[in-house]
């Protein structure tokens, strides 16, 4: 009987975190299933078997912002890059499947039993890819934003790069907000009506420039300008 162990992608982004934050609390973290895990979470045992090694495909990466591992970001982060190892990603009441589950890419509420507000889950696919240990796409994690103050501001007539990372951010991540909206780095008409449906729908005053308070709820979507 060959020993199980977690597949090589999920190491390496055990890795690159622990790297990033080595101070970061694991309190959540786990791979194997514990009887509770295991009853409501397959992938955390180890029942997928490539080549005779029995592979647990799941990691649990505990939250803690204030010593670097702020699971938003890595939610964000994941979403962004949209990375081919990956079967689904749960964060904060919401999860998200990889290219090959329903609705890709997509957050869709999550009404498990556990919020996962304490931890990000990670499952990454049943074959080959996840035995892969290429480096994961950690922008968030190593921008130097580090709060919502640093965002921009931004309203009509504003223009380049920081437009254009708040466009594809309202299109991709929230894209029933974004309507009309193309990614094109020009604050104009779409944009104003996209953050318009943003902020009606936080229940945040309709301005449709983004100003503080808009900055600090794109920021706890997860948002790094
Ligand atoms: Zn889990």
């Amino acid at each position: 009987m060959v020993a199980w162990k977690v597949a090589e992608s999920l190491e390496r982004l055990l890795a690159q975190l622990n790297a990033l934050a080595p101070h970061r609390s694991k309190a959540s973290d786990g791979s194997i299933g514990d009887a509770a895990h295991a009853s409501r979470d397959s992938d955390h045992n180890p029942w997928l078997v490539l080549n005779d090694q029995p592979l647990v495909t799941a990691r649990d990466f505990t939250h803690d912002p204030a010593s670097g591992l702020d699971c938003a970001t890595l939610a964000n982060d994941l979403w962004w890059n949209k990375d081919e190892r990956i079967k689904y990603v749960i964060w904060n009441r919401r999860i998200m499947s990889g290219a090959g589950g329903p609705s890709p890419w997509l957050w869709r509420n999550y009404n498990g039993t556990n919020p996962h507000t304490k931890h990000l889950h990670l499952s990454v696919v049943a074959d080959a890819r996840c035995r892969s240990a290429r480096a994961w796409i950690l922008d968030g994690a190593t921008s130097s934003v580090s709060g919502p103050a640093g965002l921009p501001q931004l309203e009509e007539g504003d223009s380049g790069p920081a437009v254009l990372h708040l466009q594809r951010f309202l299109k991709r991540y929230a894209p029933s907000y974004a309507g009309q909206l193309v990614a094109d780095g020009e604050y104009g008409p779409h944009t104003i009506a996209a953050v318009s449906e943003y902020q009606k729908r936080l229940g945040l005053p309709v301005v449709g420039r983004v100003g503080p308070r808009t900055n600090a709820a794109l920021w706890q979507a997860g948002y790094r300008g």
